[in-house]
């Protein structure tokens, strides 16, 4: 890994204060305060404002739809956007899947969606949860069927987040429930605004807004399909892949995060930023917190937990990155006390309650994008060189489950 500093030439440095007089103009006070009230992740007006600069898509170039930047300038826009809170959520599972859509969709349908992708009016989330497998994503049975040149899909996914600012959800299907698990799947870019889907919210503890999705009779064209009839698992491995950080020696040498959990960890930035305003505010007699050598300590073990965090790559890096939101927000509120849990809006709340609001997000982060459980597989069979576990009953619990998937012949759940 590669520490060294990135000097910015000049035309670098004009290029990072063009994107802070940007995020200083659009991401606003009233941006954040939708974002707290909404939890969706996601701002239209500012998205659509990043669509006109093609930087929806800033590595693509120009005539895409993209700015055509360079690693390092597109590295740039990203910081910044990060440090000015951008919600992004929507923005991140749309880049996930493009690519994908790209390689594996029909042409036709390919070109409007890139197009209207890069000018934001395009959204993509990820439609691969579902109640009964989560983790398990190739357990999938909402099913499709194809009659003449559509398809009809029935079933219900869980955890769609975005789904409600999106046009297209990346969706897992099963169109084969007789053949091994991973063989009966193919994949979708199901477009949202059709007859028979139904969007319902979930609101989570961290203030996250993700949804449920119902389909029922939902016919979409065959156009829509990525890739395969029944090869939807090499379909899906790519966006997979890179959500798990699992990237080849292309992603080791770019500027991308080098973790997914970097992702996380600004939140925690902003509460031990939070943390310090307390520990150097003067009690009536003087006195500050940050004088006790103790205090110090802890804020500074909270800080290294951050920094080894962004350090961390790939897949380590995912359950660093949780591990120290989880631990390291659990010890801000423990140092500063009832103060810190008081939500934002409240008057008493201090510092906009990031420390309050970064210990309840820290929770899901142990669960979205696969769980750190998970990841502790895929550091032992990728990073480790392990074998795939393989415990007692494994053979006997995958029968049952595909015994199970080929006896949901055809109910169709209905939104309750
Ligand atoms: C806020 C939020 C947003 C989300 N957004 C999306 C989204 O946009 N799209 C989407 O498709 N999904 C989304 N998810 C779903 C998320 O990916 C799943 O919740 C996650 O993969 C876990 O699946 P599960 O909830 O079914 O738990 P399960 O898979 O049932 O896991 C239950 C427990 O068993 C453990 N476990 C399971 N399998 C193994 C294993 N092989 N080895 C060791 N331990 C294991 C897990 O770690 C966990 O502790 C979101 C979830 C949340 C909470």
């Amino acid at each position: 890994m590669d520490f060294s500093r990135v000097e910015l030439d000049e035309d670098q440095q004009r290029f990072l204060e063009e994107v802070r007089a940007f995020t200083a103009e659009h991401v606003t006070e009233e941006v954040h305060e939708h974002e707290r009230q909404t939890g969706s992740g996601f701002n239209l007006g500012v998205h659509l404002e990043l669509g006109k600069r093609g930087w929806v898509m800033p590595e693509w170039p120009v005539e895409k739809g993209g700015a055509g930047l360079d690693p390092v300038r597109a590295k740039l826009l990203d910081l910044e956007l990060h440090r000015a809170r951008l919600p992004d959520v929507t923005m991140g599972t749309t880049r996930l899947t493009i690519g994908t859509v790209e390689k594996f969709g029909d042409p036709i349908m390919v070109a409007e969606v890139v197009k209207q992708v890069a000018e934001g009016t395009a959204r993509i989330c990820l439609g691969y949860s579902e109640t009964e497998s989560g983790s398990d994503i190739a357990g999938a049975k909402t099913r499709a069927v194809q009659d003449g040149d559509e398809w009809v899909i029935n079933g219900q996914k869980i955890w769609t987040t975005g789904a409600q600012q999106c046009q297209y959800a990346f969706l897992i299907t099963r169109t084969d429930f007789d053949l091994p698990k991973h063989k009966g799947l193919t994949m979708f870019l199901l477009p949202l605004e059709v007859p028979g889907v139904e969007i319902q919210p979930i609101h989570t503890y961290g203030g996250e807004r993700t949804n449920v999705v119902y389909f029922s009779d939902v016919r979409i064209s065959d156009r829509y399909r990525l890739g395969g009839v029944n090869d939807g698992w090499s379909v899906l491995r790519g966006p997979l892949d890179d959500e798990h950080s699992i990237g080849g020696p292309e992603a080791e040498r770019s500027f991308q995060d080098i973790s997914i959990g970097s992702m996380f960890v600004h939140q925690l930035e902003r509460a031990l930023d939070a943390a310090y305003a307390w520990a150097k505010t003067p009690a009536p007699d003087g006195s500050r917190p940050i004088d006790d050598p103790l205090v110090q300590y802890r804020l500074g073990a909270v800080a290294l937990r951050l920094e080894a965090s962004i350090s961390t790559p790939g897949p380590l890096g995912r359950v660093k990155g949780s591990e120290s939101l989880v631990l390291g927000g659990a010890e801000l509120v423990d140092l500063v006390g009832p103060l810190a849990l008081i939500s934002e809006g409240h008057p008493d709340a201090h510092a906009g309650g990031e420390i309050d609001y970064s210990h309840r997000f820290a929770q899901g982060t142990a669960t979205y994008g696969g769980t750190v459980e998970v990841f502790r597989n895929i550091i032992a069979q990728h990073v480790l060189g392990l074998p795939r576990a393989n415990y007692p009953g494994h053979k006997v619990l995958s029968q049952k489950r595909r015994e199970s998937s080929a006896a949901v012949a055809s109910p169709v759940p209905q939104p309750a």
